[in-house]
């Protein structure tokens, strides 16, 4: 191992728990490896920042691949980071908006972690960031807002750019209704269904499918 890659390691071992988010660390090198080898194929993106926690996994597998990580949150904290919701976490509220601002803490990560020359931050909703785009991805990982709506808009948006031979990730699958929301679980079910995607092993709660070739979803009735 050589020096650059064992500063990478140590970057992955030891800034993640610093970081405030909901990734565990097995979920996360599942992140980096993805990446780093789909990254060979085009850029990747992920969907849900917050305060960069996956960020980190994905953009130093991005940076050894030598391509670019977009990374899209509108910073205003999903349903459940609200105050009075299951996830509110204060250090993040903006008394002078009165709203929630994950992107200072964000950038503070991209900075520790030293990838800022791969990571463009898109600070937006993932709907008005998907409206002209038009790149090929090598990998989307979903962890946007659990609710149906945002979790179906997320995959309507950003599943069909996903190149063949690239992954589609998405966390927070519970199959068990009783162990966590169904949102995710739901865009996984139609991802397989279409049949643009096969499944791969599932890490903890992340989904991996990886995109096969063939024609776009609901395109060519063979007519
Ligand atoms: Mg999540």
């Amino acid at each position: 191992m050589n020096r650059r890659q064992a500063a990478v390691r140590r970057l992955l071992k030891t800034l993640p728990p610093r970081v405030k988010g909901f990734l565990p660390e097995i979920e996360g090198m599942r992140l980096y490896e993805l990446a780093r080898e789909a990254g060979r194929l085009g850029p990747c993106l992920e969907i849900g920042s917050y305060c960069g926690k996956s960020t980190i996994y994905l953009g130093l597998g991005c940076r050894q691949a030598g391509t670019v990580l977009y990374s899209i949150d509108h910073h205003r904290g999903s349903e459940e980071h609200q105050p009075g919701q299951e996830y509110h976490d204060p250090d993040l509220f903006d008394p002078q908006t009165g709203l929630m601002d994950s992107f200072r803490e964000f950038r503070k990560t991209l900075s520790l972690a030293d990838i800022e020359d791969t990571v463009v931050p898109i600070v937006a909703p993932s709907a008005v960031a998907a409206r002209f785009w038009a790149t090929p991805l090598s990998l989307v990982f979903i962890d946007g807002g659990h609710s149906l709506e945002a979790a179906m808009t997320d995959y309507t948006c950003w599943a069909t750019h996903v190149a063949a031979g690239g992954y589609l990730a998405i966390h927070d699958i519970f199959p068990d209704p009783a162990r966590g929301g169904q949102a995710p679980y739901t865009i996984y079910k139609l991802a397989v269904a279409s049949g643009l995607f096969e499944e791969l092993p599932m890490v903890e709660t992340l989904g991996v499918l990886r995109r096969v070739c063939g024609r776009a979803a609901g395109g060519g009735s063979g007519t």
